[in-house]
């Protein structure tokens, strides 16, 4: 089936064109008509299958089809997703398919300063992708007109919620007008996104591709037993093999991801670290490096396992077993995206068994770990370092792993209040919001 037949505007499918595009993805197909229709949908898919242009590309189609000049100054389709990065990519992707099209596309997310964040919610935008936490503070502060807003996007909603970010997408969505079409993606249907699909949805008709669950079909899964001291001299035996060309390391801790990182690149292996204690510049260059095949590893805690999308990365290593079984899944999703294929490496320590298990169910499939052939077993662990041993005795180092960005701090503001002609405030002033971050 040609993208031609899905009813998509003739700007839109230039600019898919240019892609390289040939054929849209189960997600799209089913997805992209009902969307044009105006139906509210909710889209349960793997991730990497597509669906960024699922929704964007049939939002766009509809937009462009009613844009009129009082539609001037006001966001018309919000986009609400759990990272900074992810916001960054789905308006890249928005740039990108609408090139022809004449639409504007503006982004709001923490980490970086609030002032163009702010300039562009006053001039308006036809689309405004944001993080809950950050679009929260700014709307507090009276800023944006989101009194016409006809199309809503959660996207990795069940990502939002484990991120606590249920109070503030409450407050938002409900100064959002109702008659609005809705539209939630999410890589599992807990009863949670059930309950926020009955709240903010009309009759929403389900699209699921593929199971649940079930990881990326075109990811090789390897798993491989190894002792946690041997991990690090484990992961630079496999980098001696030359096709490991763009890999992702994901590590539990912030500090291990350091760690991990430093040890790399003592072995001239060119590396970089992304995690939440690394500033939004910091992430944004690594990210940068990565994607343009200057630095061959990125190490990464579990704020890169979902959304991120950097073409042609061969191999995703679990350094260490997810603390959320479910984000392996996310994890390994990394590779493989589209139709490439990639390889997963999982290191399975002894305390590591039980969680495997766990595993099998969630991925519904039995994952045979094994010994890595070609790897001494027997030899000695690297003696720790000063830093390893000083990392090792503070409680706190590595034991937090927040990659939580942008989560309502309350108290600073009264609630989004009314800044501008009809606008229609996000809670009252002078009244508590309801709820509040977990
Ligand atoms: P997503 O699941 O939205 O993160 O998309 C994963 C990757 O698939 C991105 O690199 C997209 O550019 C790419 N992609 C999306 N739609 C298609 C398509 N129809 N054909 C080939 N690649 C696609």
């Amino acid at each position: 089936m040609p993208f031609a037949s899905l009813g998509l505007d003739a700007s839109i499918l230039k600019a898919v064109a240019d892609q390289g595009y040939t054929e849209p993805t189960p997600i799209q197909k089913a997805s992209i008509p009902v969307i044009i229709e105006g139906t509210d949908v909710i889209g349960v898919a793997q991730t990497g299958t597509g669906k960024t242009a699922a929704f964007t590309l049939p939002l766009l189609t509809r937009l462009i089809r009613t844009k009129n000049s009082t539609h001037q100054g006001r966001v018309r389709c919000l986009i609400l997703a759990p990272t900074r990065e992810l916001v960054v990519q789905i308006a890249e992707n928005v740039a990108a398919y609408s090139r022809y099209a004449g639409v504007t596309v503006a982004t709001c997310y923490g980490g970086v300063s609030e002032r163009p964040q702010i300039a562009a919610l006053r001039r308006g935008c036809d689309f405004l992708i944001a993080t809950p936490g950050r679009l929260l503070d700014l709307g507090g502060q009276g800023h944006g007109d989101f009194s016409a807003v006809e199309y809503l996007v959660l996207d990795e909603a069940d990502r939002m919620l484990d991120m606590g970010f249920l109070p503030a997408i409450n407050t938002i969505v409900r100064a959002l007008p109702p008659e609005r079409q809705t539209l939630m993606f999410s890589a599992t249907l807990s009863r949670e996104i059930e309950t926020l699909t009955k709240q903010y949805q009309r009759s929403p008709k389900l699209i699921e591709v593929g199971r649940r669950t079930s990881p990326a079909e075109t990811v090789t899964q390897l798993l491989y037993e190894c002792p946690g001291a041997l991990k690090q001299v484990m992961l630079h035996h496999l980098l001696k093999d030359e096709a490991l060309k763009c890999v992702l390391v994901f590590a539990r801790t912030k500090h291990g991801a350091d760690r991990v990182c430093r040890k790399l690149q003592t072995e001239k292996i060119s590396c970089a670290a992304i995690h939440a204690n690394r500033s939004q510049s910091q992430r944004q260059r690594a990210l940068q490096a990565f994607k343009n095949g200057e630095i061959r590893v990125l190490v990464a805690t579990d704020i890169a396992s979902r959304g991120i999308d950097v073409d042609g990365i061969s191999h995703v290593f679990n350094f260490d077993f997810p603390d959320q079984l479910e984000d392996y899944v996310h994890r390994i999703g990394r590779t493989g995206r589209a139709l490439a294929t990639g390889t997963a490496i999982t290191f399975v320590t002894r305390e590591d068994l039980g969680e495997l298990r766990r595993l099998e169910r969630i991925v519904g499939k039995h994952l045979h770990c094994g010994k890595l052939q070609g790897f001494d077993y027997t030899q000695q662990a690297p003696p720790r370092t000063p830093e390893d041993f000083q990392r090792h005795q503070d409680p706190r180092a590595g034991s937090h792993n927040s990659e939580r960005e942008g989560r309502p701090q309350g108290g600073r503001h009264g609630g989004f209040r009314a800044s501008q002609g009809n606008y229609r405030p996000f809670g009252r002033p002078g009244t508590r919001r309801t709820g509040g971050p977990k």
